[in-house]
């Protein structure tokens, strides 16, 4: 039997265009890049461009070369979310038909002034989403219709939340399952969802047409990806992939959540604290193959 008979599986790598790539990216997409070839199956590549303010062609067009530089070939064309907002918006409308989302009126700066009171007067911290971002306090959750209607009709700024509490009730109780590796065939587990955790997440934000939640949801099964392989960072976001998977009838990939390349100082590298890009990296002379080694990964 040939590889590609045996394994169908479908690997992603879905950086965003806001930066260079890092040492925490390379590990990712070696990863999925591994399994996709140890087991026959096929490696996309999704470009994950859906915030305007912050992505540019430029990163675009590095992401590409620096995979190529890697050894990292994927299936073409590749998949830029900005060119499928109308899918994310069309599944958006069936959660909107269904009563589970509401537009939100509130700004960044309305809801930290807000929170900050509540918790000068009670003397506690607000309660944290798995990321530690304060939950949304649901102002504008029960705001009548004709309320929402007017002042979206008068053109004020908004974005649309997931009401959370229904939608998780009407979905039931969620797991998902959980590979030891990136490998399809490896060992896995159940893990339960607890997309309550997040509290009302925004679907479409105020300043992009979709969001990273509703285009990663969408997009996976879109692109039919049956195996989900990401950093940890991303694991506790699972529980609300799962419940936008259930609500819209979504197909359920497998998931296989990696550890972090850290820094010097433990922290998780990231674009914001300008960890050492894999340009730096091979103009200091690092070959692919050191990048590997400094990841982790056997040669
Ligand atoms: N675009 C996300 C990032 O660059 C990854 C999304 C995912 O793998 O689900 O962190």
């Amino acid at each position: 039997m040939s590889r590609e008979a045996a394994c169908a599986a479908v690997f992603r790598f879905a950086p965003s265009p806001n930066g260079h790539l890092h040492l925490g990216h390379a590990l990712s997409a070696l990863v999925n890049a591994d399994a996709a070839r140890a087991c026959g199956g096929k490696l996309l590549l999704r470009i994950e461009d859906i915030d305007p303010a912050r992505c540019r062609p430029e990163f675009e067009t590095a992401i590409l070369e620096d995979l190529e530089w890697l050894g990292i070939d994927f299936e073409r064309p590749v998949w830029r979310q900005s060119e499928h907002l109308d899918l994310h918006r069309e599944r958006f409308e069936i959660l909107e038909r269904r009563g589970l989302v509401y537009p939100c009126f509130c700004s960044r700066a309305t809801l930290n002034r807000a929170i900050a009171v509540r918790e000068a007067q009670s003397g506690e911290e607000w309660p944290r989403d798995p990321d530690g971002a304060a939950l949304y306090p649901g102002f504008c959750r029960d705001l009548t219709a004709n309320e929402t209607t007017a002042r979206i009709g008068a053109g004020e700024s908004h974005a649309w939340r997931l009401r959370v509490a229904q939608a998780s009730a009407s979905a039931g109780p969620l797991a998902w399952r959980e590979h030891e590796s990136a490998e399809p065939s490896s060992p896995w587990s159940n893990v339960a969802a607890d997309p309550l955790a997040w509290g009302d997440v925004i679907l479409l934000r105020r300043d992009a047409p979709s969001s990273y939640h509703l285009a990663v949801t969408v997009d996976d099964a879109a692109q039919d990806v049956t195996q989900v392989v990401r950093g940890n960072d991303l694991r506790a976001a699972t529980s609300l992939h799962r419940l936008l998977q259930k609500l819209l009838a979504l197909p359920e990939p497998s998931y296989h959540h990696h550890r972090l390349v850290l820094d010097e100082d433990g922290r998780k590298l990231s674009k914001s604290i300008a960890s050492t890009s894999l340009r730096e990296l091979r103009a200091s002379g690092m070959t692919p193959l050191d990048i590997r080694r400094r990841v982790g990964l056997c040669a």
